[in-house]
């Protein structure tokens, strides 16, 4: 979805990165007891330093959840995050993100018109006999209103950690499970689980019942809906063999939004959390090669000078949208707040939050 986002004065251009960044200094400190700033890990490092909070989307949503006495959240991510914080965070606070147009792409490729419609075809032809009886799951990287729909229909979110225990839980549950957005994900999670490849089916968007047959789907337990990530979709198998056979030391480490021939073939693939933990624990002297987002790459080798850490892939794996939110947007909106007016706030409609509200706490409870 994209939101149109204000222009920003043209003064705000003429100044330096160092002028930018000190400004930024200041009107933190001059709203420091009312305002929280969240990064998630795939943000450039000149928004990182701002950070109050660092970590991926559902740790900073809950995070900045107990921290109820600050009125301004500023969400230095995409628009989906700033949605689940909206969801989260007390009444009187205020969801913010500093570019209207950091959004996820993967999030936008499912949308409740084209899931319900989905659901409608699966029961017209008697794949399930009700739609209670498909089981739908979301990746946290959705929209508030699909986290809505699978809410209202005793669905689950989940997240890159804990997609195979939400798996196992809805596959427990029902006859058929739904997964959306990111088909990488949901097949990760199911190959884990052992389910058996022709009992894990791609849903394609657009097409009359996704492209399958009437017996394909009724042999299938798992739909993947065909979202993806731009990112991640950029790793290939060849750059993982390419590391092997240059670096026999090397320990090769992939997001789960990776394709499966991917992370099939990795020594390890988890979470940007689980990412940032293994190369952490791992001794000085230790050689990785990464796949996922670069920001969080470049941090990893800052931060680790006594580790060899690599970028999976020879190309720049970069999330655009998300690096939208650049230091010049955020001391435009704390100029505003300094003024007393909220720009760029996200705000899910309240019946929407009470819905998808339902699905992250079907999440915990697993
Ligand atoms: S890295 Fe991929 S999934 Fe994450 S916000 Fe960017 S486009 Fe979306």
């Amino acid at each position: 979805m994209l939101l149109q986002q204000e222009e920003l004065n043209v003064e705000y251009y003429r100044l330096s990165r160092e002028e930018i960044l000190d400004r930024i200094h200041k009107r933190k400190k001059e709203l420091q007891d009312r305002l929280l700033i969240l990064c998630h890990h795939y943000q450039q490092q000149d928004m990182f330093e701002f950070a109050d909070l660092t970590g991926d989307s559902l740790k900073l949503a809950k995070e900045a959840a107990t921290i109820s006495d600050r009125e301004f959240i500023i969400f230095c991510g995409v628009h989906f995050m700033a949605e689940s914080a909206d969801i989260l965070a007390h009444s009187s606070q205020k969801v913010m993100l500093p570019h209207l147009h950091a959004g996820c792409p993967m999030a936008d490729m499912a949308s409740v018109a084209a899931v319900s419609q989905a659901y409608k075809e699966l029961v017209s032809v008697g794949i399930v006999a009700d739609e209670k009886d498909m089981v739908p799951v979301t990746y946290v990287n959705s929209s508030a209103a699909i986290k809505a729909f699978v809410g209202d229909r005793e669905g689950s979110v989940c997240t890159s950690s804990n997609g195979e225990k939400v798996l196992q839980w809805a596959l427990d549950k029902g006859e058929k499970v739904f997964f959306f957005p990111d088909e990488h994900l949901g097949r990760n999670s199911a190959a884990a689980l052992g389910v058996p490849e022709e009992q894990v089916l791609l849903w394609r968007r657009g097409e009359l019942l996704g492209g399958n047959s009437i017996e394909a789907l009724q042999q299938a337990k798992i739909l993947l809906w065909d979202g993806y990530c731009e990112v991640h979709m950029r790793f290939l198998p060849d750059h993982v063999r390419e590391w092997k056979l240059r670096e026999s030391e090397i320990n090769i480490i992939a997001h789960p939004e990776c394709p499966r021939d991917v992370v099939s073939i990795v020594d390890q693939y988890g979470s940007t959390e689980a990412i940032i933990a293994a190369v952490n624990n791992s001794a000085p002297g230790s050689k990785w090669a990464i796949g996922t987002e670069v920001n969080l790459v470049e941090r990893l080798q800052r931060n680790h000078p006594d580790k060899e850490i690599h970028l999976l892939a020879p190309i720049t794996c970069q999330c655009t949208t998300m690096n939208c939110n650049q230091p010049v947007n955020l001391l435009w909106l704390l100029d505003n707040l300094a003024n007393g007016v909220v720009k760029n706030q996200i705000k899910v409609d309240p019946e929407i939050a009470r819905s998808a509200a339902k699905s992250l706490e079907q999440m915990l409870a697993i």
